[in-house]
């Protein structure tokens, strides 16, 4: 199937074109009609497996399409166990966003970088926030984030978040989060400390294994 089968709109596909992708990979086969129908997945997925692409096309098709100018408060929210796999991510949205009509905002809130600057975008508006724990849980602190009304939920690579210690930064960001929303969760791995942080989040995820 092509990109245009799966669901992709026109002004992805400009996107997807301009990055040399001439097919889709398995995993994006897979999941991209089913996340753009708004279920709740478990995905395996790997780096390397064009998974980043499996949230962020169809993330940035649904905003793009429901945002209005009034819209002020956070949409989605990527978590993200380190730095560089942030501004990976956050790149990703900036890449495949450009053609759309209607902009989306991303903002990658991560340590080592300015936190008055991220106040400051913040302030104006963000649609999408691509974050580590840390970072994510001192603005929540300060009040200048809030994570109340999103729409999208992703834990991307979940079972290096746990590795890396963050299993207490992730409790205080879900106990952020209420209502209604659609919940993506990729991981290399399945031990049951993910399962649980799955469950805890969402009521019955479709398990994607390839
Ligand atoms: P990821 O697994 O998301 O880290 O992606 C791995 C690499 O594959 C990245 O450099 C992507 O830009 C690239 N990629 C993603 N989807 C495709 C595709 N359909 N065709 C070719 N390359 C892709």
């Amino acid at each position: 199937e092509n990109f245009k089968e799966l669901g992709l709109t026109d002004e992805l596909l400009l996107a997807v074109e301009k990055s040399g992708f001439t097919e889709p990979t398995r995993i994006q086969e897979i999941t991209l009609p089913l996340i753009l129908e708004g279920r709740d997945l478990l995905i395996e997925a790997q780096t390397g497996s064009g998974k980043t692409a499996c949230f962020a096309w169809p993330l940035l098709q649904k905003i793009s399409a429901e945002k209005t100018s009034e819209s002020k408060t956070i949409q989605a929210l990527i978590l993200t166990p380190t730095r560089e796999l942030a501004l990976q991510v956050s790149g990703a949205f900036y890449r495949f966003g450009e053609f759309l009509e209607n902009k989306v905002s991303v903002l990658t809130v991560i340590g080592g970088e300015s936190i008055d600057q991220q106040t400051r975008a913040l302030a104006d508006g963000v649609d999408v926030v691509v974050a580590t724990p840390g970072r994510l849980l001192d603005l929540i602190g300060q009040k200048v984030l809030s994570l109340s009304d999103i729409k999208f939920l992703v834990l991307d690579e979940a079972d290096k978040i746990l590795d890396l210690g963050f299993a207490a930064e992730l409790d205080l960001v879900l106990q952020e989060i209420s209502g209604k929303r659609q919940n993506l969760f990729f991981s290399a791995t399945y031990p049951e400390k993910v399962l649980e942080i799955v469950k805890r989040i969402s009521a019955a995820p479709e398990h994607i294994k390839i």
